[in-house]
């Protein structure tokens, strides 16, 4: 609604100074409106994809704890580290695992959890 009050507001995107011509007018422009509107929804985008990333992992990490042996990659995942540190581990002896064959080694979950025991 427009009337004659002029009134001087910061607009709420681009932080000029400009006459607003009624008490609830909050951008100098359309322009600034409708992309401060669009920002908005970027980030209600990514906060949304963030959370759904986080849920994956979790949800992983449950069918990870649910095997009896497990990958590389997934020793990796439950101890929170590289494939390489895995490796590593392996090579040194202080992982046992199991060479199936070519870049199929095979870790014992047991083996995972016993490296956590006080020895
Ligand atoms: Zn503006």
């Amino acid at each position: 609604m427009s009337s004659n009050i002029k009134i001087q507001r910061i607009c709420k995107y681009c932080k000029n100074e400009f006459t607003a011509r009624t008490t609830s007018t909050k951008y100098c422009s359309h322009k600034c409106n409708s992309r401060h509107y669009k920002e908005k929804i970027r980030e209600t985008k990514i906060a949304k994809s963030n959370q759904e990333s986080k849920e994956e992992i979790t949800f992983s990490l449950e069918v990870i704890k649910a095997k009896e042996f497990l990958t590389v990659k997934e020793a990796a995942t439950l101890l929170n580290c590289s494939n390489r540190v895995i490796y590593y581990n392996i090579n040194c002896g202080y992982i046992e695992a199991v060479n199936l064959g070519q870049r199929v080694t095979r870790i014992k979950r047991s083996v995972i959890d016993r490296l956590f025991e006080v020895r």
